[in-house]
């Protein structure tokens, strides 16, 4: 593969509303960063509440029709969006490097992962079929349909800006909703992007809009009576925050929140795989997913045997700016967010942790002002420490020593979060008991990011998720749709006479 075109385009990001680009009413702007130069790359345009109510009103409008159109036609659209979204994969995937920092590859495979979801919402009408009841009573038949929800809002986090977004809306539009995505500021260009291909794909204006900002375009969506639903992906306590602020206004909500994933490595597994497996799997990405694996869990004597291998691949982690087609880690999206993870770091030697590599401070030749921090590997944490309770959201990865499956299991079952797990063993009845047992929603046997797939579903458990449906697959079509019952006759079979009687099968 050539090297691929960086993404440098410095215009200012804004809403897009009614089928078109538009910088919005407020006058406040916040910075998007390069983070692999450390300089400002463009500006972000916040939405005020009078942009929140111009893009409802402009969805309630489009969603009528969208609505009442076969859902046949509904998924052409979508089928052309698809062609369009494979064309511009690359172009995806450099803007998302350029504005997150995670190598381009690694982008490449993210906007794959999205692309999935709308080779699922292609075949939406499967799933939007009813149930049919003939002879429910004599004379009289009882079916269900689902019909779309409305209007619905979507709220997405950095760290995936076109993939999380293709959990939701190609569901949502599939299933003739109108769709207002509220991206994360800190990498908002990919949603722009994504709604030029969306109207290019046939979408007609106003059934997917956007609205870039903050806690203020949050708030006005969440409080807004014309916004039927709200999916929400990110940290927990703003996940939790948004499940009662959605509820508390009649809404339908999905709040998918943090998390704290475990990879437990039983003595049986394979060494090889598992050290692989630990690497990429925290590393991956600079640990900025919510599949990472932040915890290992090291069996029996397994510390003692993975520990300096772990060490020797953590030191030797290709670190450089995302666009190097060889870099396996790039920088972390902002200084802030880097500052905050070596803090953690630093606690974590506070507390008694034994710091096996430490990725603080470290500078890449020729990117000096990027936000670069290393891989960290600690040994010996405990579960009383922060840096085992808390997520840190960085390439820091966390070995917990314990003595058997029982502990493992305990272990992983008493943490707040519950979004994924991983178990290494080569033995089936351990890998039974384990994906049975364990207290958490996505499980890997020998797996370490078990993301599922499209038509399966996506949720954590515990303080992971906040609502009962997980994202997209058919959870997700029961999200954006209610089931409607009809229950008809016909005059041939009506009887005479008025009934006071609970009506029953005759
Ligand atoms: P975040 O919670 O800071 O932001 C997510 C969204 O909420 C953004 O659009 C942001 O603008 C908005 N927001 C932030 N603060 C707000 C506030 N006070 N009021 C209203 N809205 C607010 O999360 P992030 O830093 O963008 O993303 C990282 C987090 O997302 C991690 O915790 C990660 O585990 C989580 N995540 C979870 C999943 C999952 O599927 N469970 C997937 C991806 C990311």
């Amino acid at each position: 593969m050539g090297a691929p075109e960086p993404f440098t385009q410095t215009l200012d990001v804004g809403h897009w509303i009614q089928g078109r680009r538009h910088l919005g009413g407020g006058a406040r702007t916040q910075t998007v960063w390069n983070p692999a130069t450390g300089q400002a790359a463009r500006q972000v345009h916040l939405a005020e509440v009078a942009d929140v109510q111009a893009a409802v009103a402009s969805a309630v409008a489009a969603q009528a029709e969208w609505g009442d159109t076969p859902p046949i036609r509904r998924a052409r659209v979508l089928n052309q969006f698809l062609a369009l979204l494979n064309r511009h994969r690359d172009t995806l995937a450099a803007m998302i490097t350029a504005e997150h920092g995670k190598v381009f590859t690694d982008a490449q495979g993210e906007v794959t992962r999205g692309i999935d979801i709308v080779e699922f919402a292609c075949g939406i009408p499967q799933l939007l079929k009813g149930d049919y009841s003939d002879q429910a009573s004599t004379g009289i038949d009882n079916w269900t349909l689902r019909q779309p929800l409305g209007v619905v809002a979507g709220i997405t986090p950095f760290n995936f800006p076109c993939m999380v977004p293709c959990w939701m809306f190609p569901v949502a539009l599939a299933c003739g909703n109108a769709f207002i995505l509220k991206p994360s500021e800190r990498d908002p260009s990919a949603s722009i992007l994504m709604a030029e291909l969306l109207k290019e794909a046939g979408l007609p204006d106003g059934v997917f809009n956007v609205v870039q900002g903050d806690k203020v375009a949050v708030e006005a969506l969440l409080t807004h009576p014309d916004v039927k639903a709200v999916s929400f992906v990110g940290s927990t306590p703003i996940a939790q925050f948004i499940y009662e602020t959605g509820a508390r206004h009649g809404k339908r909500v999905q709040a998918l929140g943090g998390a704290k994933n475990h990879m437990v490595v039983m003595p049986d597994a394979d060494l090889d795989q598992a050290v692989d497996a630990l690497i990429g799997s925290a590393y991956g990405s600079a640990g900025e997913r919510c599949m990472a694996i932040s915890v290992a869990v090291l069996v029996g004597d397994v510390g003692d045997r993975i520990m300096p291998r772990l060490a020797e691949r953590a030191k030797a982690l290709k670190i450089k700016g995302g666009m190097a087609l060889d870099a396996e880690m790039g920088p972390i999206v902002t200084r802030e967010a880097r500052d905050r993870i070596e803090a953690c770091i630093g606690q974590g030697v506070e507390e008694g942790a034994q710091l096996v590599v430490d990725g603080r401070g470290l500078r890449v030749a020729g990117l000096e002002n990027g936000f670069f921090t290393g891989g960290t590997l600690f040994d010996h944490v405990t579960p009383s420490m922060r840096i085992y309770r808390e997520e840190i959201f960085g390439p820091v990865l966390a070995c917990v020593r314990v003595p058997d499956f029982a502990a493992a299991l305990q272990l992983v079952n008493e943490h707040e979060f519950g979004n994924g797990v991983a178990l290494f063993t080569r033995d089936g009845g351990v890998a039974r008991e384990f994906s049975r047992r364990v207290q958490v929603g996505m499980v890997g046997v020998n797996v370490p990011i078990p993301v599922p797939m499209a038509w399966q579903g996506f949720g954590g458990w515990k303080r992971s998720l906040f609502g009962d449906m997980n994202a997209y697959g058919e959870e997700g079509v029961r999200f954006y749709t209610r089931q409607k019952s009809v229950m008809q006759r016909w005059p041939d079979s009506i009887g005479k006479g008025a009934e006071f009687i609970m009506p029953t099968a005759r």
